[in-house]
């Protein structure tokens, strides 16, 4: 079978730059910070989650200097093109010259912001220009990505996911630009994440790599980084304390690995579902996958199970009934939102997805949510 529309950008696959990895990690970024500054001079900008706003985090790292720039990242909603082109906008105007670094702490809504920002200072027009494949022209400025939450795998993905409000395309920039040239994986900064969170983001990366090797399009690398992340994911979530300090480190490897792993292939059924929540009903992407897998049972039999096995055995929440009340038109928004996602959909169903996922059976599964 010819799957045409599927090779574009990752056959020829760029990994992370450099990587720390190890409980208390964090130490480094000081000394990181201070060489970036000696090779490139130029003001630093931070992102941080807003969970981190009154934790003193970085004057107790002692990284910023005055002309830097601190961005607190609500992550709340997930981020937009016209997020994206304010901040920019706003990092523009603070010098005339380009900035030394960024530097993201967060989850994978601030590690994707970080990573969009960082190639729109370099490359002219808007964010929305940029939302495709192999788009970015210009290499983006210097950042670091520090993930406190495991399972999105943004740190080591070449895309950053934004939604455009104006026409609801989620979609992020995939580029080798988009790839971080330093991460610092210490899995101490996980140890403070709501169980509920911890489960939902952890599985994102069970969830990549479930629909990775179930597609079309494989290779034998992504195959390896997907099997070796879900056994860790296995380990983690069907164990008795999911977030002990070796299982906050497994679930980090795992979140690495499945990152690189949809970084040489692509993800399935589950994943175009979950964007149409996100787009339509502005659900979380994590907890939209969660909630997507109570009608995965025909299109991912084995994981559907195991899913919810871990579930009971996490006694963790998913919620259940978000499209009981719709209207027919938003029926048609999440139809929609869905069936645009032709590259994952080809990867799971084949060129001929838009016969098997009919009108009348993507509402269906939408319906059993
Ligand atoms: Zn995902």
């Amino acid at each position: 079978m010819n799957f045409s529309n599927l090779n574009t950008g990752v056959r020829n696959v760029k990994n992370v730059g450099k990587h720390i990895f190890g409980m208390g990690s964090l130490s480094n970024l000081k000394e990181i910070i201070e060489k970036r500054r000696i090779q490139k001079p130029g003001n630093t900008i931070f992102f941080l989650d807003n969970f981190f706003s009154d934790k003193n985090l970085l004057s107790q790292l002692n990284v910023v200097k005055s002309k830097d720039i601190v961005q607190y990242i609500n992550t709340e909603e997930e981020p937009t093109t016209t997020f994206i082109n304010n901040i920019r906008d706003l990092i523009c105007k603070s010098s005339n010259v380009y900035p030394s670094l960024i530097v993201a702490i967060g989850g994978g809504c601030t590690l994707d912001v970080a990573k969009a920002v960082a190639n729109l200072i370099t490359n002219p027009g808007n964010a929305e220009d940029y939302q495709g494949w192999d788009l970015v022209k210009n290499p983006a400025i210097y950042k670091i990505g520090i993930p406190t939450i495991s399972g999105t795998g943004s740190e080591s993905t070449r895309t950053c996911v934004i939604i455009n409000p104006i026409n609801g395309l989620k979609l992020g920039m995939n580029s080798d630009y988009t790839v971080y040239d330093q991460l610092i994986l210490d899995p101490e900064l996980t140890s403070t994440v709501p169980r509920d969170q911890y489960f939902w983001t952890g599985m994102d990366a069970y969830i990549h790599c479930v629909e990775s090797l179930q597609g079309n399009y494989r290779n034998a690398i992504g195959d390896s980084y997907s099997n070796q992340s879900i056994k860790l994911c296995r380990e983690v979530f069907l164990s008795s304390d999911m977030q002990s300090d070796l299982n906050r480190e497994k679930l980090m490897t795992a979140s690495f690995l499945g990152g690189c792993a949809i970084g040489s292939s692509y993800v399935g059924v589950i994943h175009p579902f979950s964007a149409a929540l996100s787009v339509v009903l502005g659900i979380h992407h994590c907890v939209a996958n969660c909630i997507v897998m109570r009608s995965m049972e025909n299109f991912y039999p084995i994981a559907y199970n195991e899913f919810w096995s871990m579930v009971s055995k996490q006694s963790v929440k998913i919620p259940a009934g978000i499209c009981k009340n719709l209207t027919d038109q938003q029926f048609d928004q999440l139809y929609n939102a869905t069936i645009i996602h032709d590259k994952p959909l080809t990867n799971a169903l084949g060129n001929d997805y838009a016969k098997i996922l009919t009108k009348e059976r993507v509402i269906h599964i939408f319906q059993k949510m």
